[in-house]
């Protein structure tokens, strides 16, 4: 059927728009993509999608961790091919946007979602039609999204609608994490599944996140974690870890770098076999979540290049050199802020809370230190449970805990169970207000008896904290 004179026509205005808003220095990053799918419609975006990406799209999804995997692919991938991109935007918008810019053979698209009302997993996968779906981790964050409470199962059935419908492409998973590895699993019959994931001894968390199975909902037996709720885990239905097929078998840390060894045996889409290598790499000493984002972007480029060639050597030549200037500024920042050290940063999941202490954890000397701790919301009481079992884990010398989100007397009732679990804090009462929490956590910080003070947790998304960084450097 003769496309429309409106698809055109539109995306002609798209294409002139973007080169108009490339040049303003911000906030065009999304329009045209608007622009067009307003006036060209939704389903305009299939033949769009089409037209411009010759050899197929990969989307990349999870919780955390999105930007950094994102970025990395997109290196690794623009040295072999011509690619279309999309990162830390995670809307259509920015998707379609990319598509307009330019014709290419790959397109990588970081998309993330929220829930099913604030994201359409599935009518992007019907027009984008990927051939890889990449997923990173799930943790609870936001599990209430405009004051409706958002269940975790709901969370995570809008991650899997992203690959749901895709028929002999691929699904990249982190075999470790047991939502996801879930989501692989049930994806078998359908194509390819890609699992990644540590198999070492020598990487330890002794976090206590108990995780429920994604198959019965009874919790889950770990052999081995590694970080937070990945590990080694099995369930008596049944249910238990994959083998991965990338995977790390040696690391060690010495002279102030992460050493690896990573072993893999991953399915390439264009050679349509196994490719098989070995991979000794230097890494900056990035914790392991950062270990994670090499694993996941190994997996895609090596399933997922044209070029599969001397692939061994392309991937040593990028990581060995990477720096960790790729990782997504804004997120957690260490200043010095009159005589203290000052860690600042959302952290509004359990995962992203331990992340920004493991950082600045390199910085602090001695043992002690202040935790400025920003609560969750009403109604998202999962968020809590995760960020209290970080607490006590890391058991901080004094934490004072603050208001994150809206309501000031939930946050009561979360300081009272911090209490409860015999740690040392204090409440500070702060109304609602952006200003008024952004200079409560800095007279928080300078009330503060310690020289070390993290500030993260839940805030309302990353304004807070700008707003706060920024008065601190000032
Ligand atoms: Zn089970």
């Amino acid at each position: 059927m003769k496309k429309g004179l409106k698809y055109s026509l539109m995306k002609t205005v798209g294409y002139l728009s973007y080169n108009l808003l490339k040049i303003l220095p911000t906030g065009g990053k999304s329009y045209p993509g608007y622009l067009f799918l307003r006036y060209a419609g939704l389903d305009s975006l299939g033949n769009l999608a089409k037209e411009q990406i010759k050899d197929g799209s990969i989307l990349i999804t999870g919780t955390n961790r999105k930007t950094t995997t994102t970025t990395m692919i997109i290196d690794l991938m623009s040295n072999d091919v011509n690619i279309s991109k999309s990162v830390d935007n995670n809307t259509i918008y920015a998707l379609t946007t990319a598509l307009l810019a330019k014709k290419s053979d790959i397109g990588i698209f970081e998309y993330g979602i929220r829930d099913l009302k604030h994201g359409i997993p599935d009518v992007v996968e019907k027009n984008i039609k990927p051939k890889v779906v990449v997923y990173t981790n799930v943790s609870r964050e936001h599990t209430q999204v405009l004051g409706v409470k958002n269940s975790f199962e709901d969370y995570v059935k809008a991650k899997t609608l992203l690959s749901k419908n895709m028929k002999d492409g691929i699904v990249v998973a982190n075999a470790d994490d047991p939502i996801i590895c879930n989501i692989g699993q049930e994806k078998q019959n359908d194509g390819h599944v890609v699992y990644y994931g540590f198999n070492v001894d020598n990487i330890e968390d002794d976090t206590d996140v108990s995780v429920m199975c994604p198959k019965c909902n009874k919790p889950l037996t770990y052999s081995h974690k590694y970080m937070n709720q990945r590990g080694v885990y099995s369930c008596s239905c049944g249910f238990k870890r994959c083998e991965p097929d990338v995977k790390i078998t040696k690391y060690s840390i010495e002279n102030n770098k992460n050493i690896i060894t990573i072993d893999a045996n991953v399915y390439n889409y264009f050679v349509d076999e196994n490719i098989s290598f070995t991979l000794d790499l230097e890494l900056p000493l990035f914790g392991v979540h950062n270990v994670y984002n090499v694993l996941a972007a190994t997996s895609t480029y090596a399933c997922f290049t044209p070029k599969p060639e001397n692939i061994e050597e392309k991937l040593k030549n990028y990581f060995n050199n990477i720096d960790l200037s790729i990782l997504p500024p804004g997120r957690f920042e260490v200043l010095e802020y009159a005589d203290k050290l000052v860690g600042i940063g959302q952290g509004d999941n359990g995962d992203a809370l331990k992340v920004n202490y493991d950082y600045m954890n390199h910085f602090i000397q001695g043992n002690d230190y202040e935790f400025i701790y920003c609560t969750p919301d009403l109604n998202e009481e999962e968020i809590f449970e995760d960020h209290l079992n970080i607490l006590k884990k890391i058991n901080p010398t004094h934490i004072t805990v603050i208001p994150g989100r809206v309501s000031v007397d939930v946050a009561k009732t979360y300081y009272t169970q911090i209490k409860d679990n015999n740690l040392n804090a204090s409440f500070k009462s702060i109304e609602y207000d952006f200003e008024k929490r952004a200079s409560g956590i800095i007279d928080s910080i300078n009330e503060s008896e310690y020289k070390y003070v993290v500030v993260s947790g839940c805030g309302e998304e990353h304004d807070v904290w700008n707003v706060t960084l920024n008065k601190l450097k000032e």
